[in-house]
Protein backbone atom coordinates (compact mmCIF):
# COMPACT_ATOMS: atom_id res chain seq x y z
CA UNK A 1 0.00 0.00 0.00
CA UNK A 2 1.00 3.68 -0.70
CA UNK A 3 0.33 6.22 1.98
CA UNK A 4 -0.81 9.68 1.37
CA UNK A 5 1.12 11.11 4.39
CA UNK A 6 3.65 9.32 6.56
CA UNK A 7 4.81 10.79 9.76
CA UNK A 8 8.08 8.45 10.80
CA UNK A 9 9.29 7.41 14.25
CA UNK A 10 6.94 10.10 16.35
CA UNK A 11 6.20 10.80 19.74
CA UNK A 12 2.15 9.95 19.64
CA UNK A 13 0.61 11.74 22.56
CA UNK A 14 -2.76 9.92 23.42
CA UNK A 15 -5.03 11.06 26.40
CA UNK A 16 -3.98 7.94 28.29
CA UNK A 17 -0.42 6.89 26.81
CA UNK A 18 2.72 8.44 24.70
CA UNK A 19 4.37 5.50 22.42
CA UNK A 20 6.98 5.62 19.90
CA UNK A 21 5.67 4.55 16.03
CA UNK A 22 5.39 5.78 12.42
CA UNK A 23 1.97 6.81 11.36
CA UNK A 24 0.48 5.98 7.97
CA UNK A 25 -2.41 8.43 6.67
CA UNK A 26 -4.51 7.39 3.53
CA UNK A 27 -7.27 9.45 2.21
CA UNK A 28 -9.25 11.32 5.57
CA UNK A 29 -8.08 8.57 7.90
CA UNK A 30 -5.34 7.21 10.01
CA UNK A 31 -4.44 3.53 8.40
CA UNK A 32 -1.94 2.58 10.31
CA UNK A 33 0.13 2.95 13.44
CA UNK A 34 3.26 0.75 13.96
CA UNK A 35 6.37 -0.08 11.44
CA UNK A 36 5.84 1.90 8.28
CA UNK A 37 8.38 0.63 5.48
CA UNK A 38 5.83 1.05 2.25
CA UNK A 39 6.14 4.18 0.68
CA UNK A 40 4.51 7.74 0.90
CA UNK A 41 3.99 11.12 -1.38
CA UNK A 42 4.74 12.79 2.06
CA UNK A 43 7.41 11.52 4.23
CA UNK A 44 7.61 14.17 7.79
CA UNK A 45 10.27 13.07 9.81
CA UNK A 46 8.85 12.86 13.82
CA UNK A 47 12.27 12.89 15.16
CA UNK A 48 12.36 15.15 18.04
CA UNK A 49 8.77 15.92 17.32
CA UNK A 50 5.55 15.41 19.03
CA UNK A 51 2.20 14.40 17.89
CA UNK A 52 -0.98 15.27 19.13
CA UNK A 53 -4.67 14.67 17.80
CA UNK A 54 -6.51 17.39 16.47
CA UNK A 55 -7.43 19.71 18.89
CA UNK A 56 -11.21 19.82 19.37
CA UNK A 57 -12.16 23.62 20.90
CA UNK A 58 -15.53 22.86 22.61
CA UNK A 59 -16.84 26.64 22.98
CA UNK A 60 -16.13 29.51 20.39
CA UNK A 61 -18.23 32.57 19.52
CA UNK A 62 -17.29 33.29 15.90
CA UNK A 63 -19.15 36.56 15.22
CA UNK A 64 -21.80 36.76 17.67
CA UNK A 65 -23.59 40.12 18.87
CA UNK A 66 -22.40 41.37 21.79
CA UNK A 67 -23.64 44.50 23.43
CA UNK A 68 -23.88 47.04 20.82
CA UNK A 69 -21.59 44.90 18.63
CA UNK A 70 -20.18 41.82 17.03
CA UNK A 71 -17.21 39.71 17.54
CA UNK A 72 -14.72 40.01 15.19
CA UNK A 73 -13.95 36.68 14.14
CA UNK A 74 -16.37 35.09 11.39
CA UNK A 75 -15.92 31.51 10.87
CA UNK A 76 -13.22 32.08 8.03
CA UNK A 77 -10.90 34.42 10.13
CA UNK A 78 -11.24 32.50 13.18
CA UNK A 79 -11.01 28.87 12.02
CA UNK A 80 -7.57 30.30 10.52
CA UNK A 81 -6.01 31.65 13.69
CA UNK A 82 -7.29 28.41 15.33
CA UNK A 83 -5.85 26.20 12.85
CA UNK A 84 -2.52 27.98 14.22
CA UNK A 85 -2.97 26.82 17.58
CA UNK A 86 -3.69 23.20 15.81
CA UNK A 87 -7.42 23.07 16.40
CA UNK A 88 -9.55 20.56 14.19
CA UNK A 89 -12.83 20.81 15.21
CA UNK A 90 -14.75 24.08 16.72
CA UNK A 91 -18.21 23.56 18.65
CA UNK A 92 -19.74 26.98 18.01
CA UNK A 93 -22.76 28.31 19.52
CA UNK A 94 -26.43 29.39 17.59
CA UNK A 95 -27.27 32.78 18.62
CA UNK A 96 -31.24 33.02 19.04
CA UNK A 97 -32.83 36.42 17.33
CA UNK A 98 -36.44 37.26 18.28
CA UNK A 99 -38.46 35.57 16.45
CA UNK A 100 -36.08 32.69 16.16
CA UNK A 101 -37.06 29.13 16.98
CA UNK A 102 -34.40 26.51 17.85
CA UNK A 103 -34.25 25.33 14.65
CA UNK A 104 -34.39 28.57 12.85
CA UNK A 105 -31.65 29.52 14.98
CA UNK A 106 -29.48 26.32 14.59
CA UNK A 107 -30.14 26.23 10.67
CA UNK A 108 -29.01 29.52 10.24
CA UNK A 109 -25.83 29.09 12.22
CA UNK A 110 -24.84 26.10 10.38
CA UNK A 111 -25.08 28.20 7.12
CA UNK A 112 -23.11 30.69 8.45
CA UNK A 113 -20.41 27.72 9.69
CA UNK A 114 -19.79 26.18 6.04
CA UNK A 115 -16.86 28.64 5.33
CA UNK A 116 -15.23 27.73 8.22
CA UNK A 117 -11.33 25.40 7.59
CA UNK A 118 -12.00 23.45 10.03
CA UNK A 119 -14.58 20.60 10.80
CA UNK A 120 -17.27 22.16 13.24
CA UNK A 121 -20.31 20.80 15.46
CA UNK A 122 -22.84 23.17 17.02
CA UNK A 123 -24.26 23.39 20.68
CA UNK A 124 -27.78 25.23 20.32
CA UNK A 125 -28.35 27.96 22.53
CA UNK A 126 -31.74 28.44 24.36
CA UNK A 127 -32.26 32.16 24.97
CA UNK A 128 -36.18 32.19 24.33
CA UNK A 129 -38.74 30.23 26.16
CA UNK A 130 -41.48 30.00 23.63
CA UNK A 131 -44.29 27.75 23.58
CA UNK A 132 -42.71 24.55 21.77
CA UNK A 133 -39.45 25.13 22.51
CA UNK A 134 -39.13 21.57 24.92
CA UNK A 135 -40.20 19.62 21.79
CA UNK A 136 -38.21 21.96 19.84
CA UNK A 137 -35.15 20.63 21.31
CA UNK A 138 -35.92 17.33 20.09
CA UNK A 139 -36.66 18.50 16.53
CA UNK A 140 -33.02 19.88 16.36
CA UNK A 141 -31.01 17.11 18.40
CA UNK A 142 -32.19 14.97 15.39
CA UNK A 143 -30.14 17.03 13.28
CA UNK A 144 -27.23 16.09 15.02
CA UNK A 145 -26.93 18.89 17.75
CA UNK A 146 -27.40 17.56 21.07
CA UNK A 147 -25.63 20.23 23.36
CA UNK A 148 -28.24 22.53 24.74
CA UNK A 149 -26.43 25.91 26.56
CA UNK A 150 -28.84 27.36 28.92
CA UNK A 151 -28.02 30.75 31.44
CA UNK A 152 -28.35 31.77 34.90
CA UNK A 153 -27.58 35.01 34.14
CA UNK A 154 -28.54 37.79 31.49
CA UNK A 155 -31.58 39.10 30.97
CA UNK A 156 -32.28 35.64 29.11
CA UNK A 157 -31.96 33.35 32.08
CA UNK A 158 -33.85 30.62 32.49
CA UNK A 159 -35.67 29.61 35.83
CA UNK A 160 -35.10 26.58 38.23
CA UNK A 161 -38.45 25.44 36.98
CA UNK A 162 -37.58 25.50 33.36
CA UNK A 163 -33.95 24.66 34.22
CA UNK A 164 -35.62 21.21 35.52
CA UNK A 165 -37.55 20.57 32.61
CA UNK A 166 -34.94 21.04 30.22
CA UNK A 167 -32.98 18.82 32.31
CA UNK A 168 -35.47 15.98 32.33
CA UNK A 169 -36.07 16.88 28.47
CA UNK A 170 -32.55 16.40 27.87
CA UNK A 171 -32.57 12.89 29.24
CA UNK A 172 -35.19 11.63 27.58
CA UNK A 173 -33.72 12.62 24.36
CA UNK A 174 -29.96 11.94 25.14
CA UNK A 175 -28.73 15.42 24.89
CA UNK A 176 -26.69 17.44 27.26
CA UNK A 177 -27.33 20.49 28.73
CA UNK A 178 -24.38 23.38 29.19
CA UNK A 179 -24.92 25.91 31.76
CA UNK A 180 -23.59 29.68 32.11
CA UNK A 181 -23.08 29.22 35.80
CA UNK A 182 -23.49 32.90 37.65
CA UNK A 183 -26.44 34.14 39.38
CA UNK A 184 -27.77 36.97 37.19
CA UNK A 185 -30.08 38.75 39.98
CA UNK A 186 -27.16 39.32 41.98
CA UNK A 187 -25.08 40.38 39.68
CA UNK A 188 -27.26 42.67 37.82
CA UNK A 189 -27.78 44.51 41.18
CA UNK A 190 -24.06 44.56 42.25
CA UNK A 191 -23.47 46.63 38.49
CA UNK A 192 -26.46 48.78 38.98
CA UNK A 193 -25.38 49.91 42.46
CA UNK A 194 -21.55 49.99 41.33
CA UNK A 195 -22.89 52.31 38.34
CA UNK A 196 -24.58 54.30 41.09
CA UNK A 197 -21.50 55.12 43.27
CA UNK A 198 -19.40 56.27 39.87
CA UNK A 199 -17.56 52.63 40.58
CA UNK A 200 -17.03 51.87 36.78
CA UNK A 201 -13.71 51.52 36.13
CA UNK A 202 -12.84 47.48 34.50
CA UNK A 203 -11.70 46.21 38.50
CA UNK A 204 -14.99 46.83 39.28
CA UNK A 205 -16.13 44.17 36.30
CA UNK A 206 -15.04 41.70 38.86
CA UNK A 207 -16.29 43.25 41.81
CA UNK A 208 -19.46 43.40 40.67
CA UNK A 209 -19.62 39.39 39.68
CA UNK A 210 -18.15 37.69 43.34
CA UNK A 211 -16.96 34.00 43.03
CA UNK A 212 -20.25 33.40 45.30
CA UNK A 213 -22.17 34.01 42.18
CA UNK A 214 -20.71 30.71 40.51
CA UNK A 215 -20.14 28.76 43.21
CA UNK A 216 -24.21 29.62 43.85
CA UNK A 217 -25.42 28.38 40.29
CA UNK A 218 -22.83 25.53 39.93
CA UNK A 219 -24.78 24.19 42.98
CA UNK A 220 -27.90 24.23 42.02
CA UNK A 221 -27.78 23.32 38.58
CA UNK A 222 -25.96 20.09 40.61
CA UNK A 223 -28.43 19.51 42.86
CA UNK A 224 -31.31 19.87 39.72
CA UNK A 225 -30.11 17.76 37.77
CA UNK A 226 -29.17 14.49 40.57
CA UNK A 227 -33.19 15.06 40.75
CA UNK A 228 -33.30 14.77 37.06
CA UNK A 229 -30.74 12.34 36.67
CA UNK A 230 -29.75 14.13 33.80
CA UNK A 231 -25.93 15.09 33.12
CA UNK A 232 -24.72 18.94 33.32
CA UNK A 233 -21.75 20.26 31.34
CA UNK A 234 -20.58 23.86 32.82
CA UNK A 235 -18.94 26.03 30.87
CA UNK A 236 -16.15 28.40 31.48
CA UNK A 237 -14.87 27.35 35.33
CA UNK A 238 -13.10 29.85 36.95
CA UNK A 239 -13.44 29.16 41.15
CA UNK A 240 -12.23 27.18 43.85
CA UNK A 241 -15.27 27.40 45.44
CA UNK A 242 -17.14 26.88 42.50
CA UNK A 243 -15.03 23.85 41.12
CA UNK A 244 -15.29 22.16 44.73
CA UNK A 245 -19.05 21.39 44.33
CA UNK A 246 -18.06 19.92 40.93
CA UNK A 247 -15.71 17.69 42.96
CA UNK A 248 -18.16 16.79 45.34
CA UNK A 249 -21.03 16.14 42.74
CA UNK A 250 -18.71 13.51 41.30
CA UNK A 251 -17.83 11.95 44.56
CA UNK A 252 -21.53 11.52 44.60
CA UNK A 253 -21.46 9.73 40.82
CA UNK A 254 -23.42 12.83 39.33
CA UNK A 255 -22.80 13.49 35.79
CA UNK A 256 -21.09 16.90 35.59
CA UNK A 257 -18.60 18.15 33.21
CA UNK A 258 -16.23 20.94 34.12
CA UNK A 259 -14.64 23.47 31.62
CA UNK A 260 -11.84 25.86 32.00
CA UNK A 261 -11.05 28.25 29.44
CA UNK A 262 -6.68 29.37 29.40
CA UNK A 263 -7.62 32.85 30.15
CA UNK A 264 -8.57 31.53 33.48
CA UNK A 265 -5.70 29.57 34.26
CA UNK A 266 -3.06 32.55 33.27
CA UNK A 267 -4.60 35.64 34.76
CA UNK A 268 -5.69 37.14 38.18
CA UNK A 269 -7.90 40.07 38.64
CA UNK A 270 -4.84 41.80 39.14
CA UNK A 271 -4.70 42.57 35.17
CA UNK A 272 -8.00 44.59 35.37
CA UNK A 273 -5.62 47.46 37.49
CA UNK A 274 -3.79 47.80 34.06
CA UNK A 275 -3.69 50.55 31.66
CA UNK A 276 -5.61 48.30 29.31
CA UNK A 277 -7.19 46.18 31.81
CA UNK A 278 -10.45 46.78 29.73
CA UNK A 279 -8.83 44.43 27.16
CA UNK A 280 -9.81 41.77 29.59
CA UNK A 281 -13.27 41.72 30.70
CA UNK A 282 -15.30 38.68 30.05
CA UNK A 283 -17.60 37.32 32.15
CA UNK A 284 -17.39 35.06 34.27
CA UNK A 285 -14.47 37.67 34.99
CA UNK A 286 -10.43 36.66 36.03
CA UNK A 287 -10.15 35.85 39.33
CA UNK A 288 -7.48 34.77 42.68
CA UNK A 289 -4.69 33.47 42.53
CA UNK A 290 -5.88 30.79 44.85
CA UNK A 291 -8.20 30.13 41.76
CA UNK A 292 -5.87 29.80 39.21
CA UNK A 293 -3.56 27.28 41.21
CA UNK A 294 -7.02 25.51 42.34
CA UNK A 295 -7.91 25.16 38.88
CA UNK A 296 -4.48 23.66 37.44
CA UNK A 297 -4.26 21.17 40.71
CA UNK A 298 -8.25 19.87 39.81
CA UNK A 299 -6.63 19.74 36.12
CA UNK A 300 -4.26 17.30 37.63
CA UNK A 301 -6.52 15.44 39.31
CA UNK A 302 -9.15 14.53 36.63
CA UNK A 303 -11.72 16.74 37.78
CA UNK A 304 -11.64 18.97 35.19
CA UNK A 305 -12.83 17.68 32.10
CA UNK A 306 -11.80 19.85 29.11
CA UNK A 307 -10.47 22.62 28.40
CA UNK A 308 -11.86 25.68 25.69
CA UNK A 309 -11.39 29.05 24.37
CA UNK A 310 -14.57 30.73 25.08
CA UNK A 311 -13.50 32.63 21.81
CA UNK A 312 -14.66 35.92 21.43
CA UNK A 313 -12.38 38.13 20.36
CA UNK A 314 -12.84 42.08 20.09
CA UNK A 315 -10.68 44.81 18.39
CA UNK A 316 -9.16 47.81 20.28
CA UNK A 317 -11.53 50.25 19.08
CA UNK A 318 -14.46 48.31 20.25
CA UNK A 319 -12.76 47.83 23.69
CA UNK A 320 -11.55 51.62 24.16
CA UNK A 321 -14.86 53.01 23.19
CA UNK A 322 -16.12 52.39 26.88
CA UNK A 323 -13.33 52.71 28.50
CA UNK A 324 -13.71 53.39 32.19
CA UNK A 325 -17.32 52.14 31.35
CA UNK A 326 -17.21 48.53 32.22
CA UNK A 327 -20.34 47.93 32.02
CA UNK A 328 -20.92 48.73 28.45
CA UNK A 329 -17.12 46.95 27.83
CA UNK A 330 -18.13 43.83 25.16
CA UNK A 331 -17.22 40.72 26.79
CA UNK A 332 -15.05 38.32 25.55
CA UNK A 333 -11.22 38.01 24.48
CA UNK A 334 -9.56 36.46 21.20
CA UNK A 335 -7.92 33.50 22.71
CA UNK A 336 -8.16 30.59 20.13
CA UNK A 337 -4.96 31.43 18.22
CA UNK A 338 -2.68 30.10 21.08
CA UNK A 339 -5.23 27.63 22.70
CA UNK A 340 -2.90 24.59 22.47
CA UNK A 341 0.55 26.56 22.81
CA UNK A 342 -0.68 28.73 25.80
CA UNK A 343 -1.42 25.23 27.44
CA UNK A 344 1.57 23.52 25.91
CA UNK A 345 3.75 26.12 28.02
CA UNK A 346 2.53 25.83 31.17
CA UNK A 347 2.12 21.93 30.93
CA UNK A 348 6.11 22.28 30.29
CA UNK A 349 6.09 24.87 33.40
CA UNK A 350 4.57 23.14 35.43
CA UNK A 351 5.70 19.47 35.04
CA UNK A 352 2.68 17.80 33.91
CA UNK A 353 2.14 15.22 32.24
CA UNK A 354 2.28 15.45 28.33
CA UNK A 355 -1.29 13.46 28.21
CA UNK A 356 -2.81 16.16 30.05
CA UNK A 357 -3.40 18.36 26.79
CA UNK A 358 -4.55 15.43 24.62
CA UNK A 359 -7.65 14.27 27.60
CA UNK A 360 -8.78 18.12 27.95
CA UNK A 361 -8.41 19.25 24.51
CA UNK A 362 -8.92 16.66 22.37
CA UNK A 363 -10.14 13.41 23.91
CA UNK A 364 -12.75 14.22 26.27
CA UNK A 365 -14.54 16.90 24.72
CA UNK A 366 -14.62 13.97 21.42
CA UNK A 367 -16.06 11.59 23.77
CA UNK A 368 -18.84 14.19 26.08
CA UNK A 369 -19.86 16.11 23.13
CA UNK A 370 -20.20 12.19 20.32
CA UNK A 371 -17.66 13.14 17.75
CA UNK A 372 -16.89 10.13 16.12
CA UNK A 373 -13.38 9.58 14.83
CA UNK A 374 -11.85 12.24 16.56
CA UNK A 375 -9.94 12.75 19.65
CA UNK A 376 -7.71 10.17 19.59
CA UNK A 377 -4.74 8.94 17.12
CA UNK A 378 -5.75 5.21 16.19
CA UNK A 379 -6.25 3.22 13.34
CA UNK A 380 -9.11 3.95 11.50
CA UNK A 381 -9.59 7.61 13.17
CA UNK A 382 -9.95 10.30 11.27
CA UNK A 383 -6.51 11.96 10.60
CA UNK A 384 -6.42 15.09 12.48
CA UNK A 385 -2.72 15.64 13.34
CA UNK A 386 -1.21 18.12 15.13
CA UNK A 387 3.07 18.15 15.11
CA UNK A 388 5.17 20.24 17.51
CA UNK A 389 8.67 20.64 17.91
CA UNK A 390 8.75 21.41 21.49
CA UNK A 391 12.29 23.43 21.27
CA UNK A 392 10.42 26.41 19.39
CA UNK A 393 9.31 29.27 21.34
CA UNK A 394 7.64 32.12 20.04
CA UNK A 395 6.63 35.57 21.85
CA UNK A 396 3.37 36.77 21.16
CA UNK A 397 3.06 39.74 18.85
CA UNK A 398 0.74 41.51 16.70
CA UNK A 399 0.24 41.17 14.10
CA UNK A 400 -2.41 38.61 14.88
CA UNK A 401 -4.51 35.64 12.61
CA UNK A 402 -7.54 36.12 14.62
CA UNK A 403 -9.33 39.57 13.18
CA UNK A 404 -8.65 40.99 16.44
CA UNK A 405 -5.68 43.23 17.01
CA UNK A 406 -5.10 42.09 20.48
CA UNK A 407 -4.06 39.26 22.44
CA UNK A 408 -4.10 38.46 26.23
CA UNK A 409 -0.62 36.76 25.72
CA UNK A 410 1.12 39.61 23.88
CA UNK A 411 4.16 39.99 25.44
CA UNK A 412 4.72 36.26 26.63
CA UNK A 413 6.67 33.56 25.19
CA UNK A 414 4.45 30.53 23.85
CA UNK A 415 6.26 26.99 23.08
CA UNK A 416 3.76 24.34 21.39
CA UNK A 417 2.86 26.36 18.51
CA UNK A 418 1.89 23.79 15.84
CA UNK A 419 4.57 23.14 12.99
CA UNK A 420 2.20 20.69 10.88
CA UNK A 421 -1.71 21.03 11.26
CA UNK A 422 -3.62 18.11 9.67
CA UNK A 423 -7.52 18.21 8.89
CA UNK A 424 -8.71 14.72 7.53
CA UNK A 425 -5.61 14.04 5.60
CA UNK A 426 -5.34 17.48 4.38
CA UNK A 427 -2.76 19.99 5.63
CA UNK A 428 -3.78 23.30 7.21
CA UNK A 429 -0.43 24.51 8.52
CA UNK A 430 2.74 23.21 6.82
CA UNK A 431 5.93 24.32 7.93
CA UNK A 432 4.19 26.67 10.53
CA UNK A 433 2.73 28.19 7.42
CA UNK A 434 -1.00 28.25 6.62
CA UNK A 435 -1.60 26.10 3.89
CA UNK A 436 -5.46 24.92 3.98
CA UNK A 437 -7.19 27.79 1.94
CA UNK A 438 -8.85 25.30 -0.08
CA UNK A 439 -9.51 23.28 3.35
CA UNK A 440 -13.34 22.89 4.14
CA UNK A 441 -14.74 22.54 7.22
CA UNK A 442 -17.48 19.62 7.67
CA UNK A 443 -20.66 19.37 10.14
CA UNK A 444 -20.23 17.13 12.72
CA UNK A 445 -23.46 15.43 14.12
CA UNK A 446 -23.07 14.37 17.68
CA UNK A 447 -24.02 11.11 18.88
CA UNK A 448 -24.33 11.55 22.54
CA UNK A 449 -24.85 8.32 24.94
CA UNK A 450 -24.49 9.90 28.66
CA UNK A 451 -27.58 8.47 30.51
ZN1 LIG B 1 -18.96 31.54 25.93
Amino acid sequence: MKFDIVIKNALIVNHNRTERADIGVKGEKIEKIGTITEEANIEIPGEGKIVFPGIIDPHTHMGIPMMDTFSVDNFKTGSYAAAHAGVTTIIDFTVQNPGDTLLSSFERRRHEARISHVDYAIHVNITSFYNGFLDDMEKVAEKGARSFKVFFAYSFKISDELFLRVQEKAKDINALILLHAENGAIIDYLIKRNIERGHTTPFYHGISRPVFTEEDAVQRAILITEYTNSSLYIVHMTSKRGLKRVKEAKKRKIRVFAETCPQYLYFTDDVYKRPDGHYFIASPPLRKEEDVEYLWEKIKDGTMDTIGTDHAPFTKEQKDRYRGMFYKTPNGLSVIEFSMPSIFTKVLERKLPITTIARLMSYNPAKIFGLEGKGEIKEGADADIVIVDPSFKKVVSPPYKSASDISPFEGLTMRGIPEYVILRGKFLIKEYLFVGHEVKGRYLEQKINLN
